[in-house]
């Protein structure tokens, strides 16, 4: 007979892993399903200090969801990699069909996250690996001592620009209005970092290169005048990182569950439209998408998901 979970949970980042462990505590028979590396969002974070009990300098996002995961997995959590390709969360026992194995389970708590929404120019699906790209800690050293440009405004533009500035020679951050949305601390550690510079009021129209990306067009969305910076002669090449928010990974769920904005819609305590199915983190409609949210959302996530197996 085909094994039944109690708890599926697709997706290992902050929400998933959090989930994994309040499951597995509460003995419930816990399968977290990733197709990548663990982590989600945070995967990519170079640094976060914000999450309560880190190390008060801070740590990378790899380094904290690491603990997660082996605190997770401690307590008995079973770990698939596998990517999901079609759900049936209907009935009783839901069915995931994965590319290497069919998935039982009674509860399924849906924490697959968000990816990183393209910057939206011309040319930039040609560019993306050499040039351009969506995360600082995995390409940063490859921009030592170049220009690079950061398109956004909000933490995650001026967090990993700052983490930047120890790679590149100057940082520019390309933002569509004339003031950060970025938390002010960060904003305040921005303004005062002598690698960093800031061209408001534009958007990234278009780039450009031979192989690798050396042009970058911006418009200034005021006066609509059109700017095209170029690398410098000596380097051959630019940097430009996208950090302009996040569309959720909710395409798998579209014909199973009602969405709001393109996000799960849950109650408070994490149930969505379907008995025995929860959804918890960046994926779900909400207004805080922090570490610590997505790990509280976990946490409600399992043990409601146990009391809906009582
Ligand atoms: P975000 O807060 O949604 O900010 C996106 C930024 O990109 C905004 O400045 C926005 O401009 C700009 N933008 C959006 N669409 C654009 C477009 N089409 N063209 C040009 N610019 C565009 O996204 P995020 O910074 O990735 O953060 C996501 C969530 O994670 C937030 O809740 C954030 O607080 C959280 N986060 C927290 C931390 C931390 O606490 N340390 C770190 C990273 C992320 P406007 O400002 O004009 O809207």
């Amino acid at each position: 007979m085909e094994h039944i979970y109690d708890v599926t949970i697709l997706g290992a980042g902050p929400a998933g892993l959090t989930a994994a462990l309040y499951a597995a505590r509460a003995k419930l028979d816990t399968l977290v399903i990733e197709k990548g590396q663990d982590g989600g969002q945070i995967a990519i974070s170079a640094q976060v200090e914000n999450y309560p009990g880190q190390p008060a300098e801070g740590e990378s996002g790899p380094q904290l969801t690491a603990r997660m995961a082996q605190q997770a997995l401690r307590f008995g959590a079973i770990r698939a990699s596998d990517e999901i390709t079609a759900v049936d969360l209907a009935g009783d026992v839901k069915r995931l069909t994965g590319r290497k194995a069919v998935y039982l389970s009674r509860t399924v708590i849906i924490a697959a996250g968000a990816r990183p929404r393209p910057i939206g120019c011309e040319n930039e699906a040609k560019f993306v690996g050499t040039g351009i790209s969506f995360c600082a800690t995995c390409d940063a050293p490859f921009f030592r001592g170049l220009d690079v440009y950061v398109a956004g405004g909000g933490d995650s533009a001026v967090e990993e620009a700052l983490y930047l500035t120890k790679f590149a020679r100057r940082v520019t951050v390309i933002h569509r209005r004339d003031r950060l949305r970025a938390a002010k601390g960060l904003q305040e550690r921005a303004f005062a970092n002598e690698k960093m510079a800031f061209l408001w009021d534009s958007v990234v129209e278009r780039v450009d290169g031979d192989g690798f990306l050396s042009a970058i067009t911006v418009r200034n969305v005021k006066t609509g005048e059109r700017t095209t910076i170029r690398a410098d002669g000596k380097d051959g090449l630019l940097g430009l990182f996208g950090f302009i928010g996040y569309e959720p990974n909710t395409e798998l769920f579209k014909d199973a569950l009602p969405l709001e904005k393109g996000y799960i819609p849950t109650d408070e305590d994490m149930r969505t439209a379907l008995p025995g199915v929860f959804a918890a983190g960046d994926i779900r409609l909400k207004s805080v998408r922090q570490v610590v949210t997505a790990a509280a959302d976990g946490a409600i996530a399992a043990i409601q998901a146990g009391r809906y197996l009582e």
